[in-house]
């Protein structure tokens, strides 16, 4: 078993149990927001933790995919070749004392039923591979969560494999960035393909915009445990999630602004990108604020990074 931790500069340091890796003082970083936990000293791997069935605090954070995406290396980390690469489609569901919380829902079930009719062309590059039965809405029943208790629907961006939950959710109100809504109609040329309209363009919806850095860190339960960190680059109105947990602490879920470790370490860049230089500063924002917190990374379509963590639904997080 081996530990896996961030330096200051957010480099991945490896260590076996006993011999900890020396940690940069959190008062050496710029002032941010206070994200910090007053026990935020922790391991930010938890995969040792025992298995729990439910949490004393009502708190939990369940880890979900939607399959993978069968694609090209090139895809994921700009110009690095024409590999085959295949990576996971995560989501996420939060169980809170004030409703159930659902982070993207992967792919849409049309995915799973008819891939080209629904995704078109994009299918040649990005292949998802998809059971029906992977859809957010039966894998929140597989942990006792029905459609109708979910309350909110967080959008980290409007690509086609992070809007599996849209409209899925009888009462849930939907949370996106303001210029992510307005660009997924009329996206750039090169973005075109990523944006399913059929899945975000649906009647009835309840819609919640946030506006950027104006709304920046936003607080959902004003209790700490959701943040939103806006994180454009990959996609105009990106923003990625600070999860503070009361038993693992605080967990980063950078979503699209970090598809891998690679581009958490500065050695690639997206494969779909509308500003590079806003990926990159985006990455160091969410460096800055791992190094403050000590939290666990979860990037967002890595194999590797993803297969250490503990997953829904047998485990979660609380
Ligand atoms: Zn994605």
């Amino acid at each position: 078993m081996k530990i896996v931790e961030y330096d200051d500069k957010g480099r991945r340091i490896e260590s076996e149990p006993g011999s900890a890796p020396k940690r940069t003082p959190t008062s050496a970083l710029a002032p941010q927001p206070d994200f910090r936990r007053p026990d935020a000293a922790r391991s930010p791997v938890t995969q040792t933790q025992p298995r729990r069935r439910s949490s004393s605090s009502g708190i939990e954070l369940h880890m979900f995919q939607t399959g993978t995406l069968r694609t090209k290396l090139k895809y994921i980390k700009m110009n690095q070749g024409e590999s085959d690469f295949e990576i996971p489609v995560p989501w996420f569901l939060i169980k809170h004392p004030q409703g159930n919380v659902v982070i993207d829902g992967g792919n849409a079930v049309e995915a799973a039923i008819d891939k080209r009719g629904h995704w078109g062309a994009v299918v040649d590059a990005y292949d998802p591979i998809m059971d029906v039965a992977d859809n957010c809405v039966d894998q929140c029943r597989s942990v006792g969560v029905e459609p109708h208790s979910v309350r909110y629907v967080l959008q980290s961006h409007l690509h086609l494999d992070h809007t599996g939950a849209i409209g899925r959710f009888p009462r849930a109100q939907h949370i996106v960035q303001r210029i992510e809504y307005d660009y997924a109609f009329n996206p750039h040329w090169f973005s075109k393909g990523a944006y399913i309209r059929a899945d975000f363009d649906r009647p009835g919806l309840d819609w919640k915009f946030l506006g950027g850095e104006y709304t920046d860190n936003y607080d959902l339960f004003g209790d700490g445990t959701i943040r939103m960190i806006f994180t454009p680059g990959h996609a105009p109105g990106h923003q990625s999630f600070l999860i503070t947990l009361p038993n693992t602490g605080p967990v980063l879920l950078t979503i699209d602004a970090a598809y891998t470790l690679d581009h958490w370490n500065d050695l690639a860049l997206p494969g779909l990108v509308v500003s590079s230089a806003d990926a990159a500063n985006s990455v160091a924002k969410l460096r800055k604020i791992a190094g403050l917190t000590n939290a666990m990374v979860v990037t967002g379509h890595d194999p590797k990074n993803w297969e250490s963590f503990l997953k829904a639904p047998h485990d979660f997080y609380d």
